[in-house]
Order: C-alpha cells, then sequence, then structure tokens
C-alpha cells in the first residue's frame, strides 16, 4: 500500500464517545475524543498518531517559512546549567515556573522554558566579527515551564512544543528589518495553519527588552487575553499596552494641570520578577507599587512593567488610590478609588502588596501606618490571580487612540510573540564583535516565539461547532476520509480501491476506514478525526457513484467516483 493511502484498521485511534468531565476547552475535549492526545500528568501529554501528524505539517509550515526568512534551524539542549541563568539574572527571576533539578554530582541545572541563555552564550562564544553577522537561528524545541495552572489541554500545557528563533544584528535598523521579516514570516505561518490571527501590539513580560514586542492573538473565548481593537482605523493591542498607551495620552493630557506631587517614600524593593514569581502571575501583569503624599495624603501609585515613567505623569496616567496599610502580618488586597489626580482615567486597581513590600513603604513613608485608611484586607491565601485581570484603564466601548471611534474587545488565545530586546541579554553574556572599523560592539537582539502545540490547540478551539472537528487542509492529518459503508461488500471495494490508487497516484493523503463497524461509528469517529474532504462508498457504488464533501463549505453531493477523485486532488 502507498504511503499515501492508509488503512484505519493499522492506526492507534482510541476515539472517545463522551467528552471526559475534567476538559473544559472545547479544542481540549475534541482532541481527547478523536484520540489526537493523551493526558499523563497536569499539562503533560502523549501526542498519539494523529495528533503528531498535526504537529508535524505545522512544524514543516514553520520550517519553510522560517528558512524563507533567512532563518538557519539548529537544536540546543533542554538541559542547562543554572549558572548560565545566575549570569542573565534570570534564575531567581524567572520564578516557579522554571522547572530547576540537580545531577548526580550536585550541580543545578534547569530544564529550559525559553532560550536566550543559551542561544546567546553560543553567539558569544563562536561570533566575533562583523562579517558574521546578521545570525538568525530557530529551534523547534519542547519547552519546561512549571504553570501555576496548566490547563485546557495543549494551550497551558507544562511541557509544550516551541518554535523560538533569535537574531543578532549590528544595528537597530538592521534589527528592524529582521523584526519585519519574521512578522511577515508569521502571517505566513498561520494563513497557511487555517488559523484566524491579529497580530496586537504587547508588553515586554519576563524575557523583557527594550524594543518594541507584539503578539500573535487568536480570537477565541477560551483566550486567556484580550485583544483591544477600532475597525476604524486598525489599531490593534493587548488589554495591557491599550492601557498604558491610554494612561499615557491621558497624562499627557492631565500633566499641565496636576499639581505636583511629592515623593516621599521610597518604590519598594521588589523586582517585577520576584513579585510576579511570589504571586505566580505572569510578570507583564505586576503592577510596581510606590508611594506618594499628595495633599497630605498617602497614596499609591501603581506602574506597570520597568518602564522609566516620569512621575507625575504616572500618577495621573495610572491613577492614585488611596493607600491602605494595615496589619502588616497580614497580605493586603488594596482596592482603590481613583484620586482627583488622576485626571481622565477612571481606574480600579486591586494592589496586592506582600508584608515586606508594607513595611518597607510606610518605614519609608515615616509612620505610614498612622495615617493610612484600612479597607478592603483580602489575606493573600484568598488572593487569585484572576484578580489581576480586573486592572483595566481602557474599557470597551473606549474610544480609539488614533480615531476616536469605538474600541472592540475579543478574548485571544497568545499564538505567537515576537520581541526587540536589543542588548538585554548580549551585554550580560558578553555577546560582542569587532565592527569594520575595529570597534569593540555589541549585538542587538531579537527573539520570536510560536506555540507550535498551542497552535494545534487554538486551531481546533476555532472550528465551527456545529460540525464537529474539521481541519484546516493545510495541517490535516490526512486530506481524504474514504469511507465504504461497509467494508466486505466487493463492489464497494472495488470502488474504494479505485479511488484509492487515483488518489495515491496524485499524491494525496488517504485514511480509509477499513474497519468492519456500523456506518454510525464511522461517521461519528469521522466526525471527531474531522478530516477536510470525505468520500462516502455506499449503495450506488455498484454504478460508480459515491457521495462527495467538502467538510470546509459543508453539504453533499452524489458524483461519480473518478470526480470525486479530481476534486479531493
Ligand atoms: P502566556 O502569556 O500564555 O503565558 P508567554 O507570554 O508566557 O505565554 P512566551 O514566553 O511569549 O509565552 O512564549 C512564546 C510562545 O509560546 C507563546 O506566544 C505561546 O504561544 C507559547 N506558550 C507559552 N507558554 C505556553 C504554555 N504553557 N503552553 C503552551 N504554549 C505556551
Ligand atoms: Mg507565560
Ligand atoms: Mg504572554
Ligand atoms: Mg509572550
Amino acid at each position: 500500500m502507498s504511503r499515501y493511502i492508509i488503512k484505519q484498521t493499522s492506526l492507534l485511534i482510541p476515539t472517545l464517545r463522551e467528552a471526559p468531565a475534567e476538559a473544559e476547552a472545547r479544542s481540549h475535549q475534541l482532541l481527547l475524543r478523536a484520540g489526537f492526545i493523551r493526558q499523563l500528568a497536569a499539562g503533560i501529554y502523549s501526542y498519539l498518531p494523529l495528533g503528531w501528524r498535526v504537529l508535524r505539517r505545522i512544524q514543516t509550515i514553520v520550517r519553510e517559512e522560517m528558512d524563507q526568512a533567512g532563518f538557519q534551524e539548529l537544536h540546543l539542549p533542554a538541559m542547562q546549567p543554572a549558572e548560565l541563568w545566575e549570569r542573565s539574572g534570570r534564575y531567581g527571576a524567572y520564578g516557579a515556573e522554571l522547572i530547576r533539578l540537580q545531577d548526580r554530582h550536585e550541580r543545578e541545572f534547569v530544564l529550559g522554558p525559553t532560550h536566550e541563555e543559551v542561544i546567546t552564550a553560543l553567539a558569544a562564544s563562536e561570533v566575533n566579527t562583523y562579517r558574521k553577522l546578521p545570525l538568525r537561528l530557530y529551534q523547534i524545541q519542547t519547552k519546561f515551564r512549571d504553570e501555576r495552572r496548566p490547563r485546557f489541554g495543549l494551550l497551558r500545557g507544562r511541557e509544550f512544543l516551541m518554535k523560538d528563533a533569535y537574531s543578532f544584528d549590528r544595528s537597530w535598523e538592521e534589527l528592524d528589518r529582521t523584526y519585519q521579516a519574521v512578522r511577515d514570516a508569521y502571517r505566513r505561518i498561520f494563513t497557511r495553519c487555517g488559523l484566524k490571527f491579529s497580530m496586537v501590539e504587547a508588553e515586554a513580560g519576563a524575557i523583557g527588552g527594550e524594543g518594541e514586542t507584539h503578539e500573535f492573538m487568536a480570537p477565541a473565548e477560551i483566550g486567556e487575553d484580550t485583544i483591544v481593537s477600532c475597525m476604524a482605523c486598525g489599531y490593534a493591542a493587548n488589554l495591557e499596552k491599550a492601557a498604558a498607551a491610554a494612561g499615557e495620552r491621558a497624562a499627557d493630557e492631565a500633566e499641565s494641570q496636576a499639581p505636583a506631587i511629592e515623593k516621599v517614600a521610597t518604590p519598594n524593593t521588589r523586582t517585577i520578577e520576584e513579585v510576579s514569581a511570589f504571586l505566580g502571575v505572569p510578570s507583564s501583569h505586576i503592577l510596581k507599587t510606590m508611594i506618594y503624599m499628595a495633599d497630605d495624603k498617602p497614596v499609591a501609585a501603581v506602574v506597570r512593567g520597568d518602564h522609566e515613567v516620569n512621575e507625575n505623569k504616572l500618577a495621573a496616567a495610572i491613577g492614585c488610590v488611596t493607600l491602605e496599610l494595615a496589619d502588616p502580618q497580614e497580605v493586603l488586597k488594596v482596592t482603590g478609588a481613583p484620586h482627583g489626580y488622576a485626571g481622565p482615567v477612571g481606574l480600579d486597581i486591586p494592589v496586592y502588596l506582600d508584608r515586606d513590600a508594607v513595611l518597607h513603604g510606610g518605614a519609608a513613608a515615616g509612620a505610614g501606618e498612622e495615617h493610612a485608611h484600612v479597607r478592603n484586607v483580602v489575606p493573600f491565601r484568598d488572593f487569585q490571580p484572576a484578580h489581576i485581570g480586573d486592572y483595566r484603564s481602557v474599557q470597551e466601548g473606549d474610544r480609539c487612540p488614533n480615531c476616536g471611534e469605538t474600541l472592540h474587545f475579543a478574548k485571544g488565545i497568545e499564538v505567537g510573540h515576537v520581541f526587540k530586546l536589543g542588548t538585554k541579554y548580549s551585554s550580560v553574556l558578553d555577546a560582542g564583535y569587532t565592527d569594520e572599523a575595529g570597534r569593540e560592539q555589541t549585538m542587538i537582539m531579537g527573539c520570536y516565539g510560536i506555540g507550535v502545540s498551542r497552535l494545534l490547540s487554538a486551531v481546533a478551539e476555532q472550528s465551527p461547532a456545529e460540525q464537529g472537528m474539521c481541519w484546516p487542509l493545510g495541517i490535516a492529518p490526512y486530506s481524504v476520509h474514504l469511507i465504504p459503508v461497509s467494508a466486505q461488500d466487493p463492489e464497494q471495494a472495488a470502488v474504494v480501491d479505485q479511488i484509492a490508487k487515483e488518489l495515491a497516484r496524485q499524491g494525496v493523503e488517504c485514511l480509509v476506514d477499513d474497519r468492519e463497524e456500523r456506518p454510525g461509528v464511522k461517521f461519528k469517529d469521522a466526525d471527531l478525526i474531522g478530516l477536510p474532504l470525505r468520500i462516502v462508498v455506499g449503495k450506488r457504488a455498484g454504478e460508480g457513484v459515491v457521495e462527495w464533501t467538502d467538510r470546509r463549505a459543508g453539504g453533499r453531493t452524489e458524483v461519480a467516483w473518478q470526480e470525486a477523485a479530481r476534486l479531493a486532488a
């Protein structure tokens, strides 16, 4: 039998009649029921043959487009010495998501959640002259992140497949061109995978960096991110970025009127990464707290990420909230009302302070407890990461930054992320080179991820609910499902054989359901497996007539078998 024709009796496709109770997301249910994946432990999955075929097809597309964009594939170790992570400063900063282990000599290692350290160290040791730059590298690798809440099947795993790419350029202009080439490649990749997606402006999270960053979002209800967009002018950003942008604009307006705020306390000394690790939420969602005096009242201003912000601007942009300093034994939830200086920005910000932060702020403010009012104390054990999502300074229906039209909110799944890193890693890991004039320079880096296994789930999540799964042709495990209603019927078998040979001749991948099952069982399984094209050979086989369905469009038609084979090609 040709490699293009596969008999279903020879495959491991353990379909399930019922959706397992633990699967909340539609894609998770579909993948389990269709026998594409099985869970080994929370957030850790086996890819069964059909699921792996889809992943391989996605990987092929990723490889073709990354190669096209001038990137070379390599493969880096998953097991990495902790020492390297100490050098970049991320060994502590990455927090509980980083999986740490020891070898038999008690040397510390990590399982790579990402590979900036390894690749930058490689570039540092192997490249030292401008003549070898720009350098563009990528890999497709298993990543390990001990996610606080692995869920939704492959959407948030603890072990998952990522394509990660890294660029080393000689100037920011050169990086701009690389960045553009990657974004173009990403558009082609997601389009070929049959995904609906949009590219949004984003804010740098734990990976950080000096330059701009964009996320590729697949709109889906289950998505954990919010896409803020304007139909009129095409503006699109994630919620955090849109909130920050709205804050900055409001600040520009308010700054001229706002009285100066006297800063009396130093910012608390926790880094954003420490707070991120402590709370177990992405650092992009953490608000740094600072304490100010304004009109004799202590107020807390809050800033997202590690941006440099003018403090008046900050207070006006992010809003000032009355600071609650309570029993320092408790971790506080402080819900603030917008302070007068918040200007046009209406806010309801939950601020989470741990004990140290409270003590530090209070002490530095000078008896901070005395003039603080306590409200809404929530012990730390009741803290839910979801509360962080309450932080919004942009609301659905607000006007848009560019054109003044109404902003639209939608849920999205982050399938890709591109960053201009600049010299964040190359400076600390000594990735330098000598330029044309013989001067020492630091490489300008970018990094670019695609969640390969998440992408598979995102596609499933977007498939229309009415018709069961229907894989886009570009990534389907096979293109055609060829189903004899009765496998033993000699007339049907003969027609199936003719069609299969013709499809094999044309190089079309075809799955033949040669099982001796009842038709109902076969069709139920076929709907679960979700191949986009279907040919059913039934009672009119004697006349050479079969039933043809392009499941992407729906509807069935009876056609001569030759016509069905032609349509499938
Ligand atoms: P998220 O915000 O969903 O936690 P991230 O911003 O932490 O993702 P990146 O560090 O940007 O992720 O990694 C690049 C890509 O890897 C992401 O865009 C996403 O598609 C994928 N990815 C990240 N974490 C996971 C995960 N736990 N399971 C599956 N895919 C993931
Ligand atoms: Mg994450
Ligand atoms: Mg993210
Ligand atoms: Mg990201």
